[in-house]
């Protein structure tokens, strides 16, 4: 199956998990802008330096930055059967970079899942990744100002997703197990 897919839903909701999950199913890479960022920050590339400031504070980095690391990501050997992209897009422009870049390939989204999410939930697993993990942007304040971000720039997407007839819900609020088995069925359909 061709699967050119974007990975949408709230801070928390799940998203890593699930991409990676899919990811392995269909034999294509899941691609984490989040995790690419992480990278960056502790190699302390250039990149690193400025995506942090951003990331620590709960915002977003500029659509610029994030769009050029996009761009060359997609352009390499292993995304070239599809992907799954977690994390991106998250603006409407980022929306209009990514459609740009498939279109120079010759190729569109075949779905974009949406992880759909408890806000309460959310920042319940957060803190309890916080302790394990000790991610810099897991603190409730970071928490509070990420999802506030997501509901403003990020959530309508949805609606432009729901209008091309791509966007695909999935309630990801059960087990590990169970949201795998939904999103794999709802895909099917
Ligand atoms: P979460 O979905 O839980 O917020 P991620 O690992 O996907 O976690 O993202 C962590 C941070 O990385 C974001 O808060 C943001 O600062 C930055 N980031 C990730 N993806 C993007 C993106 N597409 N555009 C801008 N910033 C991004």
């Amino acid at each position: 199956m061709s699967a050119h897919l974007v990975m949408l839903g709230p801070p928390g909701a799940g998203k890593g998990t699930q991409a990676a999950r899919l990811a392995n199913h269909l034999g294509i890479p899941a691609i984490s802008t989040g995790d690419i960022f992480r990278t960056h920050v502790a190699e302390h590339t250039g990149l690193g330096v400025i995506a942090r400031r951003y990331m620590e504070a709960g915002e977003y980095v500029p659509d610029q930055i994030t769009n050029a690391m996009v761009r060359d990501r997609l352009a390499r050997k292993d995304a070239l059967e599809g992907f799954i992209l977690d994390g991106y897009p998250r603006t409407l422009e980022q929306v209009e970079a990514l459609d740009g870049m498939l279109k120079d390939q010759d190729r569109g989204l075949d779905a974009v899942i949406e992880l759909v999410a408890n806000h309460d939930e959310v920042v319940e697993r957060m803190l309890k990744r916080a302790a394990v993990q000790g991610r810099m942007d897991d603190t409730e304040v970071v928490i509070r100002r990420r999802l506030e971000v997501y509901a403003e720039q990020t959530e309508p997407l949805t609606r432009v997703y729901g209008e091309r007839g791509l966007l695909v819900q999935v309630d990801g609020m059960g087990s590990v197990d169970e949201v795998t088995e939904h999103m794999l069925a709802a895909l099917a359909e």
